[in-house]
């Protein structure tokens, strides 16, 4: 599967706007969740020097019909408690502003992840982005640990 920054490695980095979005790594976001198409680049369209990027990233983004998890494990073993996934997790983010969204420890039990022992503990797991009927396919957290801890089963 693809992540964000293969996608935002295809795309023109610019940062022109164009898109509507802030940033291309916005856009690559968006376009992971699959909240966007690649077309609604058009740089990416138009510019002949980014058309093999423009064909990559029509293949790779495919729809989003596959998604089956169910659970989200960390692997307590392989946690270190870097606290990356804590303030990755858009949940994290909107739920808890001050703490998470902040880049700092979760100051609300709204929280996904908070870091407790040195160990990263999920809860309100019913909350992630993954589940539920607006459902994406959010890799946020597995993206950004760098021990492979966290797994969609
Ligand atoms: S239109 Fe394309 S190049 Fe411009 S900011 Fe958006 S993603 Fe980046
Ligand atoms: S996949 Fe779920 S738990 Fe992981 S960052 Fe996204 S919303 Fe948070
Ligand atoms: S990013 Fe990975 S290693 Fe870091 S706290 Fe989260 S689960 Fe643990």
């Amino acid at each position: 599967m693809a992540s964000v920054m293969e996608i935002y490695q295809l795309l023109p980095k610019t940062n022109c706007k164009e898109c509507g979005k802030s940033t291309c790594m916005a856009f690559a976001v968006d376009l992971l969740a699959r909240k966007v198409t690649v077309d609604d680049c058009p740089p990416l369209v138009n510019e002949a020097k980014y058309k093999s990027g423009y064909e990559k990233l029509s293949s790779m983004i495919t729809p989003v019909d596959g998604v089956t998890d169910t659970g989200l494990i960390v692997h307590d073993e392989k946690c270190i408690g870097c606290g990356n996934c804590v303030v990755a997790c858009p949940v994290n983010v909107a739920n808890d502003p001050l703490g998470a969204g902040s880049g700092k420890a979760p100051t609300s039990d709204k929280v996904i992840f908070k870091v407790e022992d040195g160990v990263v503990k999920a809860r309100n797991v019913q909350e992630c982005r993954r589940f539920g009927e607006n459902r994406i396919l959010c890799v946020a957290c597995i993206d950004t640990c760098p021990t492979k801890a966290i797994e969609f089963v």
